[in-house]
């Protein structure tokens, strides 16, 4: 099963991308952490991908799909994928489309993570992460037990530099004006659902189990 979890910044993806995945048997991906990584190696894409993310912006789409696709063409994948980011311009939905195409592969489903602008500018403000294992915290509305520490494996924890106040703003401004219209683009095909993403993590991983498979919930 190939699905694309879409959904603003801070609507809660990585993490029901990662529970959705182990769920039907796939991996799942985020594109943002995919950069990270990159950034970390300092390799020659994370050091073009840092001055775009610093500001909020996109990466161009070019790199963007050639490093997606270069994921989902590893072998590792043939059980199906959960796309956590990705395609967020219009350009990159369409790609997309015609490379799975020509792989005689398909989308499934797409599910939208719903979240109203001023509940995300509240949960990225107080987002930290932990550099071990990417788990988030919420300091906010889910502090970690110790201060700085990671409660499942003690990582410390960092703010992503484009969690910062005027940034975030900013990230809200590129989703709406860029990523809207490609959650307009799959809200025609009848792939499409939406899920209420201000309820608890639980409560949207129920949600999306139920669309993903009747027989799953519970
Ligand atoms: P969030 O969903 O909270 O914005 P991500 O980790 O998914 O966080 O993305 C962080 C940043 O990485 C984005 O603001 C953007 O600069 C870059 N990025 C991630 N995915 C894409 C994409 N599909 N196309 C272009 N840029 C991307
Ligand atoms: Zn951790």
């Amino acid at each position: 099963m190939n699905i694309i979890l879409m959904g603003p910044p801070g609507s809660g993806k990585g993490t029901q991308a990662a529970n959705l995945a182990e769920l039907v048997g796939a991996s799942a991906v985020s594109s943002g952490d995919l950069f990270r990584d990159h950034q970390r190696r300092d390799t020659e894409l994370g050091r073009l991908a840092r001055a775009y993310m610093e500001r909020g912006e996109y990466v161009p789409d070019g790199v963007t799909i050639n490093m997606i696709m270069e994921w989902i063409d590893d072998p590792a994948r043939s059980a199906g994928f959960v796309l956590d980011g990705f395609p967020r311009t219009e350009a990159q939905a369409s790609a997309l489309d015609e490379a799975l195409a020509k792989r005689g592969a398909a989308i499934d489903r797409v599910i939208f993570i719903k979240v109203s602008d001023g509940e995300l500018m509240s949960r990225l403000g107080g987002r930290v992460i932990c550099s071990a294992c990417q788990r988030p915290f919420n300091l906010n509305s889910s502090p970690p037990e110790s201060e700085g520490a990671c409660d499942d494996c003690g990582g410390a924890l960092y703010q992503r530099d484009d969690d910062k106040a005027e940034v975030v703003a900013n990230r809200i401004e590129v989703y709406n004006s860029q990523t809207k219209p490609v959650v307009d683009y799959y809200r025609e095909s009848g792939m499409f659902s939406e899920v209420d993403g201000e309820l608890s993590v639980e409560e949207v991983g129920a949600a999306l189990r139920r669309q993903i498979s009747p027989s799953l919930t519970g």
